[in-house]
């Protein structure tokens, strides 16, 4: 007997048996049951999802010759066994026309059609035609079927099937009936392998038939297609066929998830050589960049869907091995991370078309993704540091102002203390400034001391909107009030008061300090400059040394870059002071006092507040520790 391809040997001969298109055969089965069968129908959707299968099954039910309710036939459904369905079955039928209109999609072919139509049907009750790739039928074409369409003979059906619906014109479309299909879901194509594997015989690893089932994309036929191959290419053990996931692979030239998987988890590490090896290796092996580039990009698609959706979503028609997966590349990254990435290894995958080095594009793409994914925490920290030296109009905003607004005196203006309770902390406790890196722009920071332990700090924004915080801190009152005001003098531009300094050489520290950052600042290094007013300077012989708390060696390179060094060094020597300096991450400063400090359970939203890293730094800048952390979503 001939080799029919499973496609055609497993094509669905009732609707029941249409995996994924419910929608479409549940209103057909309602429309031949209540006898209310249009002239003109659209099957719209992409290839190999049921269009002309479902146009027979429905031509089948049409020209069945056992009535609906009959023994043979109680459903609308087809009998399957009548002369007529047999006929249509096997494509014989002398009333059901099948018309390939990618090839007779001309006006002579239509009217030939339309001239055909107008004779009642040799045997069966309708004369349907099946116009497969209907889209490509011209225009003229379609003009010389209008007529017949607008006042069809009661015998004439019209089946349109097309994977383009809006090249179909409006005047044809608006006298059918549309059915959109849908692309048929992982898992009805998953079982429909499933049974066919079992009824071939064939011995198939779960794992096999789902990588079967993710290359059909959401096409019954495309899915089938493929299983012939790896039925054909398979090999065989006690006289059946062996479908193995490798063997797939192999067949398809696709790798492993497991391996994407691995060179998502170098890029969140930032493991540059191990992300070079693992790829060495794949393209090595015969992969070509093209199809390891595509591969990435469908795995990168799926995880962000993972982030987006959760593991259980719809948008993830993989299986439930691959959903896992999936998300646990989604957990190494936020949901920007993998939109960049994904956006990085698109582009790669569009430049590897046309270029000469296809290997070097891909390298290059992959390093991409390590180095956009430095940028952000970056980003992270500008918004931070900015934040933390009395930033971020959005606190404000959302924060209500305890105090109107804060004496304009200087730094140490002592006022009785409100009862200071946290304003918002769910939102930034820091007041906002964005004058900050505006030398010229007003400037006032005032300290407020409070006869307990309990201090508030207010930082005032150019706004006049302003948001204390109350910070604990385990030294005496006036030494806070002292630190506090001290790091803010660093900072400001133009202090109107100064502490005394302590000594000369701390001065000269202080004073190379002051002009470094205002030069820093005023060149537009606004996170260099608030980093290092905050810093430890320290003069040491002929060199000078900066220590920062709180913050690597890797993030602290990128804040103070190659131009910040440069100023300061053009800083240094106006000074006449000794041009060497090193910056250099420091201890933390904040002595922790165990009495003051807060007991709350771990996992609470309290603890959630206190690891924030604003609120981190804002102890650090501070040197503070957090007495009290309210949650007034509570109240
Ligand atoms: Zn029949």
């Amino acid at each position: 007997m001939e080799y029919q391809v499973l496609a055609r040997k497993y094509r669905p001969q009732r609707f029941a048996d249409v995996a994924g298109q419910d929608h479409v055969t549940r209103t057909l089965l309602n429309a031949l049951e209540q006898n209310r069968v249009a002239h003109g129908y659209i099957f719209s959707g992409h290839r190999g999802i049921g269009k002309t299968t479902i146009a027979r099954i429905l031509a089948q039910a049409l020209n069945c010759r056992n009535a609906v309710g009959s023994p043979e036939r109680p459903t609308p459904e087809p009998c399957g066994i009548c002369d007529s369905c047999s006929e249509v079955r096997s494509g014989n039928a002398v009333d059901v026309i099948e018309i390939d209109a990618a090839t007779n999609r001309g006006i002579d072919e239509i009217r030939e059609l339309r001239d055909a139509a107008r004779y009642a049907p040799a045997r069966d009750r309708y004369k349907v035609y099946i116009l497969d790739e209907a889209h490509q039928i011209t225009d003229a074409a379609f003009n010389a079927l209008l007529k017949t369409l607008e006042e069809p003979p009661s015998h004439v059906i019209f089946m349109m099937a097309t994977t383009e619906p809006e090249n179909i014109p409006q005047t044809i479309r608006s006298r059918c009936q549309h059915f959109s299909f849908h692309a048929v879901k992982f898992d009805d194509i998953l079982t429909q392998l499933r049974m066919i594997a079992t009824q071939e015989q064939v011995e198939a690893e779960d794992a096999a038939l789902a990588l079967l089932a993710e290359a059909g994309d959401g096409s019954m036929r495309d899915a089938l297609s493929i299983m012939d191959q790896a039925i054909a290419s398979a090999p065989v053990e006690n006289g059946r066929p062996v479908l193995s996931a490798a063997q797939i692979r192999e067949l398809m030239g696709s790798v492993p998830n497991a391996v994407f998987e691995r060179l998502l988890e170098a890029v969140a590490q930032g493991q540059s050589a191990e992300l070079m090896d693992r790829l060495s290796i794949l393209l090595n092996a015969g992969h070509s960049p093209s199809s390891l580039a595509r591969q990435m990009v469908r795995y990168l698609r799926n995880a962000l869907m993972a982030k987006i959706g959760g593991e259980q979503t719809e948008l993830l028609q993989i299986s439930a091995d691959e959903r896992a997966r999936a998300t646990r590349t989604a957990m190494l990254f936020s949901e920007e991370d993998i939109t960049r990435n994904l956006q990085i290894v698109l582009r790669t995958f569009d430049d590897l078309n046309y270029r000469q080095e296809q290997r070097f594009h891909l390298e290059l793409g992959l390093l991409k993704l390590i180095h956009a994914q430095r940028l952000l925490p970056l980003e992270e920290f500008l918004s931070c540091v900015a934040a933390g030296a009395g930033t971020g109009a959005r606190a404000t905003a959302s924060a209500p102002p305890v105090r109107p607004a804060a004496p304009a005196a200087g730094p140490r203006a002592s006022a009785p203390a409100p009862a200071a309770k946290p304003a918002a902390p769910s939102s930034s406790p820091f007041a906002s400034s964005s004058n900050w890196s505006n030398p010229s722009a007003p400037r006032q920071t005032s300290a407020v001391a409070e006869p307990k332990a309990e201090k508030t700090v207010e930082i005032k924004s150019h706004a006049h909107k302003v948001t204390p915080f109350p910070v604990a801190s385990s030294q005496p009152a006036a030494g806070f009030a002292e630190t506090a005001t001290e790091g803010a003098l660093a900072k400001a531009p133009e202090p109107e008061n100064q502490t005394a300094a302590p000594s000369s050489a701390a001065l000269d520290a202080t004073a190379i300090q002051r002009a470094s950052c205002m030069a820093l600042a005023a060149a537009g290094h606004d996170s260099a400059s608030q980093l290092l007013s905050t810093a430890h300077w320290q003069l040491d012989g002929a060199s000078l040394r900066i220590e920062v708390a709180g913050m690597g060696k890797k993030m602290l390179a990128l804040t103070v870059n190659a131009d910040a060094e440069k100023i300061i060094r053009q800083e240094l020597q106006k000074l006449g002071a000794p041009t060497r300096f090193m910056v250099v991450p420091g201890a933390g400063s904040a002595p922790a006092a165990a009495s003051a400090a807060v007991t709350i359970p771990a996992g609470s939203v309290q603890q959630a507040a206190l690891e924030y890293p604003l609120v981190q730094k804002a102890k650090d800048i501070f040197q503070a520790e957090v007495r009290s952390v309210l949650d007034l979503r509570s109240k």
